[in-house]
């Protein structure tokens, strides 16, 4: 009994850290998560959905009005607005 509880944990550990791989989380506080707390961890990293990445290659949308701007533009072609990329230099 003792023995599998320990092979749960580690099967939960694993199954956690490749689930929080995939959803762009921390794989290894998902792994510590999934060894202590089991079940617990498997259910919360499936529900959990993907974090989003901040900004996309392809474009994104404006802050300020929501219009679709490319991402290599300065200022927003609709309402001006000028964005800060200081985070991304
Ligand atoms: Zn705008």
């Amino acid at each position: 009994m003792f023995w599998a509880g320990i092979i749960m944990s580690i099967i939960s550990g694993v199954f956690c850290f490749q689930m929080a791989k995939e959803k762009n989380r921390e794989p290894w506080a998902w792994l510590v998560l999934g060894l202590v707390l089991p079940l617990i961890a498997v259910i919360a990293i499936s529900v959990s959905s993907t974090k989003k990445v901040q900004r996309e290659e392809a474009g994104f949308s404006c802050p300020e009005c929501g219009h679709d701007v490319r991402s290599e533009e300065k200022y927003c072609p609709n309402c001006g607005v000028e964005f800060d990329w200081s985070e991304n230099s």
